[in-house]
């Protein structure tokens, strides 16, 4: 029998846990998607949500994306997220965190969090101090863990090399054309690693005045937010908002590679049979991404150091190649065999 709910996000979860406590003014959801390889991993959003129900669709489908991505990372954690629902002033107060904090522990480390959107390391410290299922804390120069941004970064700077040299055949990115959406934590630090590489850059961000400055430093052009999409380009790098490939989208792409570190980047399944049939090389979100959960995992888990965690990023570009290949072969859109893949690794093939 099918879930009797109407929640077309549900997918089997294991369990999805709603949280009020009415002293501290805190409503979250906890979605647990998978366990089968370890805890659920999966950082904590917190955002302002006009219909609550719209919380749960996020968890739901964050914590799948979690369980895929954490096992195409090769990581020993399942899928997991958790949303904490803001007013809409956002007030976040340590008492709130606190009660998020017992509300992450009461689940006994099924669930370990860590920073999402809204998110900062100074509040895993507030959450660490009711939990110590927690990573994203801040750690000593050389130790894995920490911000996962710059990490997320470096695995998405490698992806986007190992798809110049698979779509265009280009050892390096030296005067290759990259237009990059959003350049905040993961879109800048990608610009910077492209930009010393000698590669031609493109930037947008709705933050019109950060892209022109980021632009300014590394030489680079910056155009408005509603043009990047349209670029003209030899790869286009999604690094703002999920969602921001569709029908009309795909159609009006003019690169000929989509790699960047968005989350759920496809607005729909249909839009990866789209982007495949356009003949876009395209690197599915959530194996490009996957450096920050890398970080922070091992920083969970005691194992190893920044130069373990360097060593797992560094594995990023042979898993899209492996994709790539077994795309090219059998005809099935990357983002789907990728999921088939992931899926496999959490024995829901
Ligand atoms: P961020 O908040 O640091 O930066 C996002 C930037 O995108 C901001 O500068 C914002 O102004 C800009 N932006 C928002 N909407 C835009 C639009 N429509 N057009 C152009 N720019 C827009 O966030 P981040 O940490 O860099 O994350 C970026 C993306 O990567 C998100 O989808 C996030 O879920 C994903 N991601 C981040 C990490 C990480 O470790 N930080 C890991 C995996 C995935």
């Amino acid at each position: 029998m099918t879930a009797p709910w109407t929640y077309p996000d549900f997918d089997d979860h294991e369990g999805v846990h709603l949280f009020r406590d009415a002293a501290s003014g805190l409503t979250a959801v906890i979605a647990l998607h998978s366990t089968h390889l370890g805890p659920g991993a999966g950082g904590a959003r917190f955002w302002h949500y006009a219909d609550p129900a719209d919380a749960i669709t996020d968890a739901l489908r964050l914590s799948r994306g979690m369980s895929f991505k954490n096992a195409m990372a090769g990581l020993p954690m399942g899928g997991g997220k958790a949303v904490i629902l803001a007013d809409p002033r956002r007030t976040k107060t340590p008492e709130m965190l606190a009660a998020f904090g017992r509300a992450v522990d009461s689940l006994g480390g099924r669930y370990v969090t860590a920073e999402d959107v809204g998110m900062s390391d100074a509040d895993m410290v507030e959450i660490a101090k009711t939990t110590r299922h927690v990573s994203g804390l801040p750690v000593t120069a050389g130790s894995a863990g920490g911000d996962p941004g710059p990490t997320t970064a470096k695995g998405v700077y490698l992806g986007v090399r190992a798809a110049i040299a698979r779509g265009l055949g280009k050892a390096d990115p030296r005067g290759v054309h990259v237009a990059i959406q959003g350049v905040g934590s993961v879109g800048g630090g990608l610009a910077r690693l492209l930009a010393a590489d000698g590669a031609k850059l493109t930037l947008s961000d709705v933050d019109s005045r950060r892209a022109g400055a980021l632009a300014g430093e590394l030489g680079a052009a910056a155009v408005p937010a509603g043009e990047i999409l349209g670029i003209e380009a030899d790869v286009l790098s999604p690094c703002a908002l999920g969602a921001i490939l569709d029908e009309r989208s795909i159609a009006a792409l003019k690169t000929g590679i989509v790699a960047g570190g968005a989350n759920n980047q496809l607005a729909s399944p249909a839009d990866a049979d789209r982007i495949h049939a356009r003949g876009i090389l395209y690197a599915p979100d959530y194996v490009i991404n996957a450096g920050g959960i890398i970080n922070v995992a091992l920083e969970y888990l005691g194992q190893g150091d920044r130069a373990e965690v360097e060593t797992r990023v560094a594995r990023i570009p042979e898993r899209l190649d492996a994709i790539w290949s077994e795309s090219a072969a059998s005809g099935v859109p990357a983002a789907l065999v990728a999921d088939r893949m992931a899926m496999r690794l959490i024995g829901r093939a």
